[in-house]
């Protein structure tokens, strides 16, 4: 391959946690869920911030995007331990008296806990998304896998090719399939940063459709042990519907090592599919 890629650097597989802020609760004090709409521009959510009591605020998490480009507003959420006498419409007042702050809206905690009240959930500048822990989606998937045996696999695997396939498409719409062919390590963070585990690219060649991918904490085999043979089948078909998006032809997708058969990652060979290839893409069980 001529084209320069990200390198992974030796510590890629580091982890930086994403926090999703979707619930807290405090034994003492008061927890607020701040929404705003901002205007879309350089210092408005500095402007907000400073409208804030000084030290009576404790930042629990905080998000801005601009959610909502065509009307020029940056969505925002804040959610934080209150520790002045300000009630929420106090709170509520001195916010919406900022410039730049186009919408308010404070949320109080009930008995010291806060839910979430907004939706829906969405990635970027993409469609909506589904959170589940990933434990108990890989719960889901082996309940399938048990209840239907080598059947549930084959199934589970169409649904990750699915899911990958829809992931390329996503992705190609959003950053062009020259640059996600030029910088494929780069663009397989998408996946890591979805939770899918945690994805390096190895020798990748666009040309001739291979690479090989180390997954850490591939969320599927994450905690199991004891299998035979090597237990993927979403990320492996997640990562075959990816590679076919992105080549525009059919790849073939196996995993060599697994942890879940106690290697320390599992790692996942692509390559354009064959007639042989595909039949040995059916796994037992
Ligand atoms: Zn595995």
């Amino acid at each position: 391959m001529t084209v320069s890629d990200h390198t992974p650097s030796p510590h890629s597989h580091r982890h930086t946690p994403k926090p999703i802020p979707v619930y807290f609760r405090r034994e003492k004090g008061r927890i607020v869920h701040i929404t705003l709409g901002l205007v879309h521009e350089p210092g408005s959510f500095r402007a907000a911030l400073e409208a804030l009591p000084e030290k009576a605020v404790n930042l629990l998490a905080v998000s801005i995007s601009n959610g909502a480009q065509r009307t020029g507003t940056a969505e925002g959420h804040i959610f934080a331990e209150i520790e002045s006498p300000m009630t929420p419409e106090e709170l509520e007042a001195a916010l919406r008296a900022v410039p730049s702050v186009r919408h308010i809206r404070v949320q109080s905690d009930v008995e010291g806990r806060i839910i979430d009240d907004s939706f829906p959930p969405r990635v970027s500048e993409a469609g909506r998304v589904l959170l589940f822990s990933a434990s108990s989606f890989r719960e889901a998937l082996t309940r399938m896998r048990t209840a239907m045996g080598s059947g549930g696999a084959v199934l589970v695997y169409d649904f990750g090719v699915y899911l990958g396939e829809q992931l390329a498409q996503e992705a190609v719409r959003f950053f062009g399939r020259d640059f996600l062919r030029g910088h494929i390590a780069y663009s397989m963070r998408m996946a890591s940063s979805m939770g899918w585990g945690n994805l390096e690219v190895l020798e990748p060649d666009m040309e001739k459709g291979t690479a090989t991918i180390r997954a850490h904490e591939n969320f599927e085999c994450y905690r199991m042990t004891g299998a035979a043979s090597p237990y993927s089948q979403a990320v492996r078909g997640m990562l075959a519907g990816f590679f076919s998006g992105l080549l525009g032809t059919p790849v073939s997708c196996q995993e060599t090592e697994c942890i879940a058969k106690g290697d320390e990652a599992c790692v996942f060979h692509i390559e354009r599919s064959t007639a042989a290839a595909e039949e040995a893409a059916v796994l037992p069980g």
